[in-house]
Parts: structure tokens; sequence; C-alpha cells
């Protein structure tokens, strides 16, 4: 998982990405921006083995109501899906096996400027709960790995478990480390790295075995253990 400013994320997805949900804006893809920080707008969850739950989004700010008492809405006054219906749209025609789970890139907001590439999932499930307020939607993201299959196994299964890393930890992790590579001091390219692999019974959910390393260390590292 690589750490990177909101420059790179641009210049990565060659648009500026202002939405928290954007469906289907790249040709095989859709993005989606979360945050776990405890004062972020919406309630995203990473769970224990991996997945996000993604919390749906507020109606559009009118003068006639409060947007977080009033139901998330699935379409808009002209009657088109918002971006809560086209998600839940998608999952649910998953579900019926109409089609392939979505393909979802997720950016997590660790603080102001700074965002962890967490990789593609699969939008697996969708459905509507009461926040205590009001309907809210939630969506259910499991971690895609088609892009890593030709890693090595230990590899792969390491790859798995970075993205295991609860948020507070990678928090953390990158407030301690003072966003930089603890080899070289390097601010560029960097990456949570597990100090004990979890292929060799490191853990992911405590901050002692959480490092940051840049590209170059990080790929010296996993030579090492290779
Ligand atoms: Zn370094």
């Amino acid at each position: 998982m690589k750490i990177i400013s909101y420059h790179e994320l641009a210049f990565n997805e060659g648009m500026q990405v202002q939405k928290g949900m954007n469906f289907n804006v790249k040709k095989s893809y859709s993005i989606v921006l979360m945050s776990t920080e405890k004062n972020a707008p919406y309630v995203d969850k990473l769970l224990d083995d991996g997945i996000i739950e993604y919390e749906g989004h507020d109606a559009v700010k009118s003068d006639q109501y409060l947007k977080k008492e009033v139901d998330q809405p699935m379409a808009n006054t002209s009657g088109t899906l918002t971006e809560n219906g086209k998600f839940f749209q998608a999952a649910d025609n998953f579900k019926n096996g109409k089609r392939d789970p979505a393909k979802i890139k997720v950016y997590r907001k660790l603080r102001a400027g700074v965002w962890v590439d967490m990789g593609f999932y699969d939008l697996i499930d969708a459905y509507r709960v009461h926040d205590g307020k009001r309907k809210v939607f939630k969506f259910l993201l499991k971690p895609n790995f088609e892009d890593i299959n030709d890693q090595l196994a230990s590899e792969y299964n390491d790859i798995q478990h970075d993205r295991m890393i609860p948020g507070e930890v990678q928090r953390e992790v990158y407030e301690r480390d003072h966003g930089k590579c603890t080899q070289c001091g390097s601010t560029e390219n960097l990456h949570f790295d597990h100090i004990l692999p979890f292929s060799k019974g490191g853990s992911s959910k405590v901050a002692s075995n959480i490092q940051l390393l840049c590209a170059k260390h990080n790929l010296k590292k996993g030579a090492k253990f290779v």
C-alpha cells in the first residue's frame, strides 16, 4: 500500500477526483475516496478480514433540510440514479448473477493531503440501514488481487495482509515515523511495511510491527526474505 499526495492521486487517475463516489469514471473501474478518521463526514470502516464497509453519500445540500437528517437518496429529483443508486444497482446485479462484481479503486485519506492507495476491490454487496436518524447506504468492498496474482505465494499473502493494517495503526505509524522512510528519511514513494512479515508470523494489528519504507528499501527488504 503506497502513501501518496493528492497531486499523485490525481496524476495516477488522469483526473481531479473531487467526489467521494465516482461510478465507472474510468473505462474498467470506479473510484471511491474513504476516511476512517474521527472527523470524517461518513462512517467508513476497515473490517477485520480486509473488507471495507463504505457508507453511501448524503443528498445534495438544500435549504429545505439538514442533509444528515434525511435518507441518503437512491435517485435524484429528476429520476436519474445518484452515485448511491449506481453502486447499489451494480451490487444488486452482481448478487443476482447478472454481472461480475464492479471493480473499485479505493483511496483512503490518512490526513490532510496524504492518501493511501489501497488498490482494487470488488463491490460484492449493498444494503440500507437505519443509523438512528435516517437510512444510509452501506457497500461492502472485498480486496481484489487480480493485478498481483503473478507474485510468489508468500509475497501474495503478505500483500493481502498489508491491506488489513487497521486505519488507526496506519495513522500511528505515519505520525511516529514522521512521514519518512525509516531507513533513509525519504518522503517519496512510501509504503507500509511489516517489520516481521505476516508469512513469518508478524502481526498487522500493532504499530510496533509496521514501519514506513520508501520503494527502494521496501524492495531491498522483500528480496532479503525470499
Ligand atoms: Zn528509504
